[in-house]
């Protein structure tokens, strides 16, 4: 199996590399820009295998995408790469219009020429995975959960412009037959994740006695996969699933962002006693504007039509994500020093 994965470097990207090269044996070619988002160190389990291969090229490039896909002749594109920070998206939507609207497009139009150059059984057996956010649903209520046929309605510039490329890579596979399957996943978190976000800027704050930035009073619900889970959902939704269907991923595991931060702070506290609850580090900040009230996840179409489950639950994801923080500097401290959370108005200083 030779697959093509687009964002390899970023953080599901990786988690999806390492799947598919080490647990599966496939051929994978991760092309990637490499943007402030990607890192190659997360990669450092399959470098140097021959049955992996990085190109540094930006998806907006029509003639390196079509370069990349007729010289190494995927069976499968599974197309991760994007600007993915909601926070960014507000401050600087240029680039999230530009990869993720853009990008998209030249990445269908690049497979679909592909594609169209195929014999027959080749044909039917390619797929194009487009991986997406349950963002592009909007906001819930206390009830309900996002079905697939939840009608799509983004609230950020980052939702808006996924909920844009939801919508080409949908297009494609109704106008011009490509065999496009779409996911909309809830929010990941696990090992290699860039510490900008909730979780892994929670563990290392928390870890060096700084302020716990937590938006508005912390009520928000997310709902969270281990982003081990999501890979596997991936390379099960793009080897099983229907050409032109939609599948949601989610592990029912709804958490207020404020009960999230609690759990890593207990769970740093018992590994890492110091003398004071790290608890008492939280400051609330104030709210992000557009800020979803609740996702939540209903997964019944891949649970039942695919037979996938969540393996991870929270409480021992947390914990394990904690203790790989734990045990891998090497890994975060550089992106740490790098790290402009003053651009993003949270607290973490420049170091
Ligand atoms: P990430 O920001 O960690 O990684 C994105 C990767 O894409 C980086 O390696 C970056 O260098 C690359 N990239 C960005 N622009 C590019 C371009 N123009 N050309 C080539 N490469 C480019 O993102 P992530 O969290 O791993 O998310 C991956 C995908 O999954 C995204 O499409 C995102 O919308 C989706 N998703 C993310 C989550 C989540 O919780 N993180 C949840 C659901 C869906």
């Amino acid at each position: 199996m030779r697959v093509i994965v687009t964002g390899g470097a970023g953080f599901i990207g990786s988690a999806l590399v390492r799947h598919l090269v080490l647990d599966k044996g496939y051929e994978v070619l991760n092309v990637d820009a490499l943007t402030y988002a990607g890192n190659l160190a997360s990669l450092s389990a399959v470098e140097g295998r021959n049955t992996y291969s990085f190109l540094h090229a930006n998806i907006c490039d029509r003639a390196a995408m079509d370069r990349a896909i007729a010289e190494f002749r995927p069976d499968r594109v599974m197309h991760l790469a994007a600007e993915s920070h909601v926070d960014r998206s507000i401050t600087g939507a240029a680039d999230f219009v530009q990869t993720n609207v853009i990008g998209t497009f030249t990445l269908l139009e690049a497979a679909r020429g592909y594609w169209n150059g195929l014999d027959t059984a080749a044909k039917e057996a390619f797929r194009f995975l487009h991986v997406s956010t349950d963002e592009v649903y909007g906001s819930l209520g206390e009830d309900g959960l996002f079905a697939e046929t939840t009608p799509y309605d983004p609230s950020s510039p980052y939702s808006a412009s996924k909920a844009s490329s939801d919508h080409l890579a949908k297009a494609w596979q109704r106008t011009y037959g490509l065999p496009v399957v779409v996911s909309n996943c809830s929010n990941n978190y696990g090992p290699f994740h860039f510490p900008e976000k909730l979780i892994p800027l929670t563990i290392l704050n928390a870890l060096s006695g700084k302020p716990l930035p937590v938006y508005g009073k912390g009520e928000n619900v997310r709902d969270w996969l281990y982003v081990e889970d999501h890979a596997r959902a991936l390379d099960l939704i793009v080897a099983e699933g229907r050409p032109g269907e939609t599948y949601n991923v989610g592990g029912r595991n709804e958490r207020r962002n404020i009960d999230v931060v609690r759990r890593i702070c207990a769970v740093l506290d018992q590994l890492v006693p110091v003398a004071a609850p790290r608890e008492g580090l939280i400051e609330f900040v104030t709210d992000r504007p557009g800020h979803d009230a609740r996702y939540a996840i209903d997964a019944t179409r891949l649970e039942t039509e695919l037979g996938w489950r969540a393996q991870e639950d929270f409480d021992s994801g947390i914990e394990k994500t904690v203790r790989w923080y734990l045990d891998n500097a090497w890994w975060w401290r550089p992106l740490r020093d790098r790290y402009d959370g003053e651009r993003l108005g949270l607290v973490e200083a420049k170091t």
